[in-house]
């Protein structure tokens, strides 16, 4: 069946895409040779691209030109799009004047280059439930890990014990877990860093795909996230927030675009953006990823979260009353998630899982340790876990084949 009985009021508000995505429609073979409607319940992974962003790629693919040194038609219509996309970017965020829209590959280069803009020694501290992006560039630096308490509580206290011990630069810090999908106490985590004198880095990749962040309200000194989890095709992440560290800091690529004068002996390198932008840039990847922006930006506010919030209630519902089920949680008082679960299933690897759900329901999820192997260790799952993660394009029928097929496995027995 593609509907559950029991949850009917949500069922009836998520029972369409809250936008379109590109592939909501795709077909896949199963391993008896059927064809069935693709399921991505990925979205943590790669979320697919918005109808929307995918039609404005193609309006602006015909100006596909090289960006800020070419004269041409084409050429100025590129700069201009890809430098009001920074402007995109910031608005989004609602970034304080000053601040910087660095455009990057991704999150992991973007965490990665202010690993490299650290003003002093002083050091970075982290909690141990963050994903590797977030962990290994700050590993390469001065560090202390916190470990995270059984309460959000209880982390918030040994962070603040933390600061307070040793002086640190930065703290880094998750908006959401990319393992269970729980929100942290990102207001409390900045008033603490600050308080110990200390700057703040969001890692929003998981975020920015869920919830609104807000660079002036909340303090947040740099956010980091990736267009290709907030419907988006592959290609472009940003590094944004205040400007000292990123004008003060070498250049992130040395090469062209990155320098106002060059004589064979000396460089006089550009103030940032452009400092870290050695190179030609992402252009696409940039536009897409703002338009991305500006389609969640323009969403009624809190649709989004209600529509996560419904999804995952009926999937822990429906996971609730299957037996041999595990769902994975940090801390026992989270008081928010986004739509993002992890479980394992009793007596099956999470591969098989996963291979099972594809071959024989046509649905992806993703399983393995979701690049946070101490998070992992920390929950007791060391083969790792399965997880299902959705958004903007997912709906009832989706969670409900998902939990149908675990139903299936399981009264199928091994
Ligand atoms: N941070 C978190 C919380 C993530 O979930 C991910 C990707 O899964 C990353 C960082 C890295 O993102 P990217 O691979 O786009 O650099």
């Amino acid at each position: 069946p593609e509907t559950c009985p029991a949850t009917a009021t949500s069922a009836a508000t998520t029972a369409q895409p809250l936008l379109p995505v590109v592939g909501g429609d795709l077909s896949v073979p199963l391993v008896t040779g059927e064809w069935r409607r693709y399921v991505n319940l990925d979205y943590a992974a790669s979320a697919p691209s918005l109808k929307s962003v995918a039609e404005h790629l193609n309006e602006v693919l015909p100006y596909y030109a090289s960006v800020h040194r070419g004269a041409g038609y084409a050429s100025q219509v590129s700069t201009r799009l890809y430098e009001s996309a920074r402007t995109t970017v910031a608005e989004f965020l609602n970034a304080r004047e000053d601040d910087v829209v660095v455009f990057t590959r991704n999150t992991t280069d973007a965490l990665n280059l202010l690993a490299t803009c650290l003003p002093n020694d002083d050091g970075v501290v982290f909690l141990d439930i963050e994903h590797h992006a977030n962990l290994l560039p700050w590993q390469r630096v001065n560090h202390r890990c916190v470990l995270a308490g059984t309460t959000q509580n209880a982390t918030l206290i040994a962070l603040r014990a933390e600061l307070h011990a040793r002086k640190a630069s930065l703290v880094a810090v998750t908006g959401a877990s990319n393992v269970t999908g729980e929100l942290l106490p990102l207001q409390q985590i900045v008033e603490i860093a600050h308080a110990a004198g200390a700057r703040v880095v969001l890692d929003a990749a998981q975020l920015a795909p869920h919830r609104r962040i807000d660079l002036e309200e909340t303090g947040v000194d740099y956010v980091a996230f990736s267009g290709h989890k907030l419907y988006a095709p592959h290609g472009a992440g940003v590094l944004v927030g205040r400007r000292d560290w990123l004008d003060e800091a070498p250049a992130y690529l040395a090469g062209g675009g990155a320098v106002r004068e060059v004589t064979v002996a000396s460089t006089q390198w550009a103030d940032a953006p452009q400092r870290h932008e050695g190179g030609t840039p992402n252009v696409l990847g940039a536009v897409a990823l703002a338009r991305a922006c500006t389609a969640i930006a323009d969403l009624e506010e809190g649709a989004l979260e209600e529509h996560e919030s419904a999804l995952r209630d009926r999937l822990l519902d429906r996971l609730a009353l299957l037996d041999h089920i595990k769902v994975h949680q940090i801390w026992r008082d989270s008081p928010d998630s986004i739509g993002v679960v992890a479980f394992s299933v009793d007596g099956y690897h999470p591969g098989f899982v996963a291979a099972y759900l594809s071959a024989e329901h046509g649905i992806g999820v993703r399983d393995g340790k979701f690049c946070a192997h101490p998070l992992l260790s920390r929950l007791g799952a060391n083969d790792g876990a399965v997880r299902a993660s959705f958004g903007a394009g997912s709906t009832t029928a989706d969670v409900d084949r998902l939990a149908d097929a675990l139903d299936a496995l399981l009264t199928r027995g091994p």
